[in-house]
């Protein structure tokens, strides 16, 4: 089993390590308190926590520190990319986002991926580690506390694969959603998956309201190989099922995005095929059109094939949007800050 630092542990867990270490029960909930409402940035800040019982606390479970490594804003939008360091080195991105509705992070759940995505940076290095469930909330913790601003919605959609680090991600949403802490409501999480179906199937179980996105991107399993080596393990129509089974269960809409690369997956009968995969479940679909990384020569098609697209899908009654591109200024593909950053690392040793 993984070992978790005190900000990856629930209230219960923090009250059983007091009655090892000899402390009072009550403790627990002052740590907590500290931890996941006051959202310190390590344990020297919890002023009214004996420095002792704060030495034994690190000795015994550590606090994994996430820290700003830079940070950009945007002058078009407002947008900021947040690079942070981890207590072993690695980096991660997440973005904040400010919508009229409220305020948007955008967070990584693994160092690296290792689902190859072919038009995604950030599976280009393979994957480095799972990030703790205190790595993914010190992220939106973070953010929140050195802008000021409150964030109201979480979406898993930075670097990682979060159904790869399943049981870190189903933690995380524990702590994240508990009313003695951040109490972000469930509705305004989404976990973005590039469809592993048992994992879709073991979270439809838990009868949550938090919205599940499926990175779907081709209408066929023959065009989604060439784009996400994991369409070899599940076909679409497994996808569909599970997803059905995730409708039932928890009567949420599904989101289904769909990025456009010119000339690959973007022709109107592409469209057609889609809006017949997708009409017997209540979806929506979120049109991307392609980040170009350099790694590939993938492009975005014309604004008018994306026009095109979309009202393909809506005459056959598939309601489709197209993602509003945030942040241009400041490297808005997923992965390229943190890969940028290593290449620029790479180039001064
Ligand atoms: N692993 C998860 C979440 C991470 S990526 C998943 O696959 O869903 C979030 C979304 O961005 C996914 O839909 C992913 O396919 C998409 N994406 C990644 N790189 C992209 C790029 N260069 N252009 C457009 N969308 C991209």
């Amino acid at each position: 089993m993984e070992t978790y630092d005190i900000r990856s542990m629930t209230l219960e867990e923090i009250e059983a390590l007091m009655v090892t270490l000899g402390e009072p029960k009550f403790r627990a909930k002052q740590i907590y308190e500290w931890l996941h409402k006051k959202l310190v940035q390590s344990l020297d800040e919890m002023t009214n926590i004996p420095l002792a019982l704060r030495e034994k606390i690190k000795q015994e479970v550590g606090f994994a520190a996430v820290e700003e490594e830079t940070k950009s804003v945007s002058k078009i939008d407002g947008t900021t990319k947040f690079l942070f360091k981890l207590q072993d080195g690695s980096m991660v991105e997440s973005v904040l986002m400010k919508y009229k509705h409220g305020n948007s992070v955008c967070i990584s759940s693994q160092v690296g991926c290792r689902m190859g995505c072919r038009f995604c940076a950030s599976t280009i290095g393979g994957l480095t580690r799972n990030l703790l469930p205190s790595e993914m909330l010190g992220q939106i913790y973070y953010i929140q506390k050195s802008t000021q601003e409150r964030v109201s919605n979480v979406v898993l959609m930075g670097t990682g694969e979060p159904f790869d680090n399943y049981d870190n991600f189903f933690r995380m949403l524990h702590l994240l959603t508990n009313p003695q802490g951040l109490n972000i409501s469930q509705r305004n999480i989404t976990v973005s998956t590039c469809g592993i179906v048992p994992k879709i199937k073991e979270l439809a179980k838990e009868h949550l309201q938090i919205t599940l996105a499926i990175s779907l991107h081709s209408p066929t399993d023959e065009m989604r190989k060439e784009l996400m080596p994991i369409a070899n393990r599940y076909s679409i129509d497994e996808i569909m099922e599970a997803c059905e089974d995730y409708f039932n269960e928890t009567k949420r809409r599904i989101t289904f995005e769909y990025s456009l690369v010119a000339g690959v997956n973007d022709k109107p009968e592409h469209a057609t095929i889609l809006a017949n995969r997708l009409k017997q479940l209540n979806c929506h679909v979120n049109l991307i059109p392609v980040n170009p990384i350099e790694e590939r020569d993938f492009r975005q098609p014309e604004q008018e094939s994306i026009q095109n697209f979309r009202k393909m899908l809506e005459k056959n009654r598939i309601n489709a949007t197209i993602r509003r591109e945030m942040g241009r200024d400041i490297q808005g593909a997923c992965g390229q800050l943190r890969k940028n950053y290593q290449k620029n690392i790479q180039q001064t040793k």
